[in-house]
């Protein structure tokens, strides 16, 4: 957009007067920021850089290209093309204005013939000017993440398309003495230069661990990832005192959430600064497993005898029940385990449906000739069957059989039960 008010102007007349950029800045994201390949056949390496072929037989990784001189890194392809995109960032302070520039760096790489490859800047930040950040921008590419189209001031400094992090920082980048001294050594560690330059004067944790070279849990604490700096800050301090350098922070705050699950102590190195984080991590994780296990397993047995003895409690008096006639018998469920089992065997729900808690209800197991056939349930009210079902809530052949077979033993349970209603 046309630059309209008076910050526009002044934003516009400083982009306008950056310097274009440098022969030897564009030689740096050609050699530094861009990724150097060969790529091997059978009989030999190709060059992706200057295209060339040279025998070589060897297994090794990284060689010097004989034709360029450039060193190389070697892949095991038959790919003949390849292209790379890579951003660079040139830092520069003009006005007392810290200035990022963000470029995006090309290579395309053919075998037998040398790279092509050019340079294009997609956006500049001007950080805090009279208070606020502004952008000079390429139109972006509502498809994708392409940027078209001419420089220009442009709204919203803060959107995530001018928040990309950077591959490397150009060499002779400019930086305020306050970002230096807040510890900026010309490594982003892959925060975008929006967030950095907007938020390490305010982060004091951030500041610690950049100038402690925490890469990992700096960049955690920059971006917002997860509350772990200011959880374990304790155990960071003796971290970063014992030089115990953090690679993975993710892993290594789910490593110190475990220690603390465990009741280890988050100030001891022994456990705060592990040899190898990934074997400890993994250890704990397992450990806590186990505890979980055990505790959850110790909750359902605890729940069971509750049950087991309100039961008791309830049922004892119809202990004993049995009924039979020829091959059926009828008996009364003596204990919650009688309960699961039942629930197993017939898929049902006599067990998770709480049965052996309804106070109005017996509960018979059916057997047929040793095997149990159907689970059925007596209202004690009204002394007659509410249900009698077998393997996933169906009546076996025998339910009729079984339904008389309690209608003329009902007399035993009604006897009991008024017992019961008389003594309570
Ligand atoms: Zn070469």
């Amino acid at each position: 957009m046309q630059p309209r008010t008076k910050i526009q102007h002044r934003i516009w007349g400083l982009s306008k007067e950056l310097p274009p950029i440098s022969k030897t800045q564009q030689e740096f994201a050609y050699s530094k920021v861009l990724d150097h390949v060969g790529h091997r056949s059978k009989k030999g390496i190709t060059c992706m850089d200057c295209g060339q072929f040279f025998e070589d037989t060897t297994t090794r990784k990284r060689c010097t290209c004989p034709n360029c001189n450039t060193k190389l890194t070697i892949e095991i392809t038959r790919k003949r093309k390849f292209t790379q995109r890579r951003l660079m960032v040139v830092l520069d302070v003009v006005d007392g204005i810290q200035i990022s520039r963000t470029i995006e760096v090309y290579g395309h790489h053919r075998a037998g013939e040398p790279v092509r490859h050019f340079i294009m800047e997609l956006y500049q930040h001007f950080f805090n000017v009279e208070g606020k950040n502004h952008v000079v921008a390429r139109q972006r590419n509502y498809f994708g993440d392409s940027f078209t189209g001419d420089l220009e001031v442009r709204r919203n400094a803060d959107a995530d398309c001018y928040r990309y992090s950077v591959d490397k920082v150009c060499n002779g980048s400019k930086v305020l003495p306050v970002f230096k001294k807040l510890g900026f050594k010309g490594n982003f560690h892959w925060v975008s230069p929006y967030s950095f330059f907007t938020k390490i004067q305010y982060d004091n944790r951030a500041e610690t661990l950049l100038k402690a070279g925490q890469g990992s849990m700096f960049r955690f604490e920059i971006t917002g990832w997860g509350n772990g700096a200011y959880r374990f800050w304790d155990s960071i301090k003796i971290c970063i005192r014992n030089k115990y350098k953090v690679k993975d922070a993710q892993m290594y705050y789910d490593y110190l959430g475990l220690l603390a699950r465990c009741g280890k102590d988050l100030r001891s190195p022994k456990y705060v600064c592990p040899k190898n984080l990934t074997k400890e991590h993994d250890r704990y994780v397992k450990k806590v497993r186990e505890m979980d296990r055990r505790q959850s397993e110790a909750r359902k047995i605890a729940k069971a005898m509750d049950d087991e003895a309100q039961y008791l409690q309830d049922k004892q008096a119809f202990f004993g029940l049995c009924f039979v006639s020829g091959d059926v018998t009828v008996k009364v469920l003596e204990s919650v385990q009688e309960f699961v089992s039942e629930s197993e065997i017939h898929k049902h729900c006599v067990f998770t449906g709480d049965y052996f808690k309804k106070q109005d209800s017996l509960i018979f197991s059916a057997i047929v000739k040793g095997i149990p056939v159907e689970t059925v349930e007596l209202s004690l009210k009204e002394m007659q069957i509410i249900q009698s079902r077998g393997l996933h809530n169906k009546p076996s052949e025998y339910n009729e059989d079984i339904k008389k077979l309690v209608d003329r033993n009902i007399g035993q349970v009604r006897k009991i039960y008024e017992q019961l209603q008389s003594t309570n």
